[in-house]
């Protein structure tokens, strides 16, 4: 049975089928997050020694410019459960994610992010959810605290425009803060996709899914890693990833703009024959030619969204590059 809510956890499976957990694998990306990585270690430690599951974190450092790596280092050296990736630089956070997801081993997989801003505390109703027979459990944001207004409309909006445009159902209002089981995760690792939209695979990949409502609180320190560029690029993956729809829109677009150059040239032959009006000159000319001079650059950036991302795809280069690692067997 495939139960895929969209709300909240009220409506989940029916058929509660409990099981138990072998092992837990946190995944935290983390790109200048010197300030808040060890509280939040801390945090996690606390509540999954909660849980009495054996667990190991593992750190993902994507290209950091601060400390991020030095106090990740010095937490693998005294807790062996704490793993370490470091990346050779910045290839952000999707990617970041993916590596971090490579290197796990445990039965269910939790994404976190490295701020705080998803609160470890949650996790234990996760885990509740997965013994249910959830493979899939994702975190929603009720409401968000000490986000701008503009982060909080433009995200909402987003999702919004995303479900319209694409035929998969991704759940609003949910960043990649999940747990995921090991029979997901292996379909998610075999998604060689370079522009990586986790959040729209997993829905994509099926499954038993369900979703726990939580607030999502303030950064603990610093300031957002995604500025509106990368917020912009991110969407756009999303779109491209799972959608067609803007290629269909510049088809219609295009049929619309000949329709009505060609009643305007109807119209105009009928003033010509039947009238004595005068052909009106330059300005409605100007007109015509900078609308669809516009709408023709429009659509020809809309292609190249998707001719970029299939160059990018083509060329398979490796999606990270792995410069050290901390506390894996023999270093492999
Ligand atoms: N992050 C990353 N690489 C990047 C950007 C962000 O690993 O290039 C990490 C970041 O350290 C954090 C998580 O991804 O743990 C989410 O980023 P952020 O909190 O800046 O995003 P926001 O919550 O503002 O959407
Ligand atoms: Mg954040």
């Amino acid at each position: 049975m495939n139960v895929f809510s969209l709300e909240n956890s009220s409506n989940c499976l029916s058929n509660k089928k409990f099981r138990t957990l072998s092992s837990i694998s946190v995944v935290v990306p983390a790109y200048n997050e010197a300030l808040s990585i060890s509280k939040t270690y801390d945090k996690l430690i606390q509540v999954l020694e909660g849980t009495g599951v054996p667990f190991e974190i593992l750190f993902v450092d994507d290209g950091s410019t601060d400390d991020t790596f030095e106090v990740l280092q010095k937490i693998s050296v005294k807790d062996s459960r704490a793993k370490l990736v470091k990346l050779s630089r910045n290839f952000g956070h999707q990617l970041a994610v993916t590596a971090g997801i490579d290197n796990t081993s445990g039965e269910v997989i939790i994404l976190i992010d490295a701020d705080l801003q998803d609160p470890p505390e949650i996790i234990p109703q996760f885990i509740e959810k997965w013994s249910e027979g959830f493979e899939v459990v994702y975190a929603i944001r009720n409401s968000r605290e000490g986000e701008s207004l503009f982060k909080k409309l433009s995200a909402k909006f987003f999702y919004r425009i995303l479900n319209k445009l694409t035929d998969i159902q991704i759940p609003l209002d949910t960043g990649d803060f999940r747990l995921m089981d090991r029979k997901v995760v292996n379909v998610l690792l075999q998604m060689p996709e370079r522009h990586r939209f986790i959040r729209g695979l997993v829905s994509w990949a099926g499954f038993p899914q369900c979703g726990v409502p939580y607030i999502r609180s303030e950064r603990f320190a610093g300031e957002s890693k995604y500025p509106l560029k990368k917020m912009i690029k991110f969407s756009m993956d999303g779109i491209t990833s799972f959608s067609f729809k803007p290629l269909q829109f510049a088809l219609n677009l295009g049929f619309l703009c000949s329709g009505l150059g060609f009643l305007l040239i109807l119209v105009i032959i009928i003033l010509k024959v039947f009238t004595t009006l005068p052909i009106q000159g330059w300005t409605s000319l100007m007109v015509v030619i900078l609308f669809l001079g516009g709408t023709q650059l429009f659509i020809m950036g809309i292609f190249g969204e998707y001719i970029g991302r299939i160059y990018d795809e083509s060329r398979k280069r490796p999606l990270y590059i792995i410069e050290d690692k901390c506390n894996f067997p023999n270093n492999i």
